[in-house]
């Protein structure tokens, strides 16, 4: 399938269309959806966070919507899953089966299945994204993209887990379409593309208390020129579907997961150190769910996805459970998500819009990551293509009676 010809085809002969379109009729007749990716979400951090009131904004979208466990693969890791996320098949179907494949960064042109952004695109809706991860080089799109995780630049020659600027991205365009990185650099600045590389053990070793400082306030930096990013994009660019995404929390959640003496790993000098670092990613996550909730009106729709939770060491996995198979510099990792069996570490969804449940759960781990897409294009009317593996979670809907129903 030549999918990659198609979206450029549509993004040329679409994009007459609808701007014909959106000058000859309501604007509001396409169903508006902001999707927030975050990576690496643990329900069991942000549990206790929402009993103690510190996430505010996420309770108020479990409020007015549904939420639940989302079953991830096996082995999780963030190119993985989100490829796995936006194109409904399997990593050995679509191609990005990790970090690296066959030695190479992940990137798009290793893609073999065609994501969600170029079906929508061609069925007119106008599509937005910002810092989703695997998205680089960026690809046509009805509307704009820039690329996240995975993006290849200075300091960051093999993109991997690392934050290249925008203006020292390399290898590959960073936005598209490109006439709008200039305006990105004058209205927004010249912000970091996915978070912070994470520190070695020999920067590490005698400076812990002054290293985890000084990294979790660039962390915090990168935070606020995203935020900034995402406000500018919802006020100046505002499309029918907007994915936006987030990466520092499973960044800091790899080595200052809030572990105790009886984990694995445990090294009093790092651990006991700044021990809310990881829960407080969360918090802050919280503030940039704000800004964006103010773009969302009630008949927009919000839907929070993560691609896999994150958890202490544990057996079974490999003969050095500190060797993370995709974090693989030195940094003292003490917790991870890429376990062979991926029900150790489910991703997560919140949903909410016009037609959705009211503070319902979604039980056990019935919906998966592969039913992301066939329910985002079931809100936009499109049928779900044969290659897709999931199902529209049609639970979420209020008196799911009509073909979503049919569907199952
Ligand atoms: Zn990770």
């Amino acid at each position: 399938m030549d999918f990659r010809r198609l979206s450029l085809l549509a993004s040329v002969f679409l994009l007459p269309i609808c701007s014909y379109a959106q000058e000859h009729s309501a604007p509001q007749a396409k169903p508006r959806v902001i999707m927030v990716g975050v990576n690496g979400m643990e329900l069991d951090i942000i549990r206790p966070l929402l009993l103690k009131g510190q996430m505010p904004n996420l309770s108020s979208v479990i409020e007015r919507g549904a939420y639940g466990k989302l079953r991830t693969v096996s082995g999780p890791n963030c190119p993985r899953v989100y490829t796995t996320l936006f194109t409904g098949t399997k990593p050995e179907e679509h191609g990005v089966t990790g970090f690296l494949v066959g030695g190479i960064t992940a990137n798009t042109h290793m893609l073999k299945e065609e994501p969600i952004w170029s079906m929508l695109s061609k069925g007119g809706i106008t599509v937005g994204m910002a810092n989703v991860p695997a998205t680089f080089p960026v690809m046509p799109v009805n509307g704009y993209m820039i690329s996240g995780m995975l993006t290849r630049g200075k300091n960051c020659e093999d993109g991997v887990l690392c934050a290249p600027k925008l203006s020292e991205v390399t290898g590959g365009d960073a936005v598209y379409p490109r006439s709008m990185r200039e305006e990105l650099l004058k209205n927004v600045g010249d912000f970091y593309i996915d978070c912070e590389r994470m520190p070695s053990a020999a920067d590490l070793k005698g400076h812990e208390a002054e290293v985890i400082d000084h990294w979790l306030g660039k962390v915090q930096t990168i935070r606020d020129q995203q935020t900034k990013l995402f406000d500018y994009l919802l006020t100046s660019h505002p499309t029918n579907f907007t994915f936006l995404a987030q990466s520092c929390e499973d960044r800091t959640g790899h080595w200052l997961y809030p572990i105790t003496p009886f984990n694995v790993g445990y090294n009093a000098g790092i651990n006991s150190v700044r021990q809310s670092a990881f829960p407080d990613q969360y918090a802050a996550f919280d503030k940039v769910l704000g800004t964006i909730l103010k773009h969302a009106d009630e008949n927009t729709y919000v839907v929070i996805v993560s691609d896999h939770g994150i958890k202490p060491l544990r057996e079974f996995e490999e003969k050095d459970p500190h060797a993370h198979a995709d974090h693989e510099k030195t940094t003292p990792v003490i917790a991870k998500h890429d376990f062979a069996d991926g029900d150790d570490v489910p991703g997560s969804v919140f949903i909410m819009g016009p037609g959705i449940k009211h503070d319902f759960r979604l039980m056990g781990l019935d919906a998966s990551v592969y039913d992301i897409a066939p329910t985002l294009l079931h809100i936009y009317g499109i049928e779900q293509p044969k290659q897709m593996r999931g199902r529209v979670l049609a639970e979420v809907f209020e008196g799911h009676d009509n073909k979503v129903a049919a569907k199952n």
